[in-house]
């Protein structure tokens, strides 16, 4: 493969990672896959949560590729090097910056406060129904997720903890992973 063709299956691949992630997390972890994912949802102070059965699965999925990749398909691989890749921005963003599993330091003004704001929005909801955000990287504007949450909220699609739109860019914590 040219270089080019490298760079745009990696490419494709973290693109593509950021819609796989986006379709999975609602329709799979806010789906049938809700019993791993719901202490995510949850106040707790351990370490490790089910849902980190997920990095698991898709981590074993993502080395059967590099293997096929090296004995069959070489565009398999570099799409592989994509999908790690994706999944190491993914783990810094969602588990550092958000959760604070790593470190604890919270971004005070652009695109990274803007991360943290959405995807805490997203944990703004209590139980599988409803919510926003489901993405990680491409974060939309934190007003309007308030906005449609508050309308989730009216039309009874969703539960949302009541700190959420109180007017102000903070959020209440109420535990190490909400
Ligand atoms: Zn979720
Ligand atoms: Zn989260």
């Amino acid at each position: 493969m040219s270089w080019l063709e490298v760079f745009l299956t990696v490419m494709s691949s973290l693109i593509g990672m950021e819609l796989f992630a986006w379709v999975a997390h609602k329709y799979i972890m806010h789906g049938w896959g809700w019993g791993w994912h719901r202490d995510h949802h949850e106040p707790h102070d351990n370490v490790l949560e089910k849902n980190d059965l997920f990095a698991v699965v898709f981590g074993s999925i993502n080395a059967a590729m590099y293997i096929y990749g090296s004995l069959y398909w070489d565009w398999l691989w570099w799409f592989a090097v994509g999908i790690t890749l994706y999944g190491i921005i993914y783990t810094l963003v969602h588990d550092g910056l958000v959760h604070q599993r790593y470190w604890k330091w919270v971004p005070r003004k652009g695109y990274a406060k803007r991360l943290v704001q959405a995807h805490k929005l997203h944990h703004a909801t209590i139980g599988k129904e409803g919510g926003v955000s489901f993405g990680f990287v491409f974060a939309r504007d934190p007003a309007k997720l308030k906005a449609e949450l508050k309308a989730q909220k009216e039309a009874g699609i969703a539960v949302v903890r009541d700190a959420v739109g109180a007017g102000s860019d903070e959020f209440e914590v109420m535990g190490r992973n909400i």
